[in-house]
């Protein structure tokens, strides 16, 4: 399985797959047993388990 960096409330992350307002990139809202993300552009929420996040996470913009 992937492996995550370690996270925290207010970094922003780049998501592989684009969101379809063709932002990619994500604050996060949420750590722990699920992770809670808003897209930077048009502000919809996800919430991703961590095997599900590891999957598609790209890389760290930005660490708080
Ligand atoms: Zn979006």
């Amino acid at each position: 399985m992937d492996r995550l960096p370690d996270l925290a409330v207010g970094d922003i992350i780049r998501l592989k797959k684009p969101h379809p307002c063709g932002c990619d990139t994500w604050e996060v809202l949420r750590v722990g047993m699920d992770y809670n993300l808003r897209c930077q552009e048009c502000g919809r929420l996800a919430q991703l388990t961590y095997a599900e996040l590891a999957k598609s996470f790209k890389e760290q913009v930005k660490d708080k």
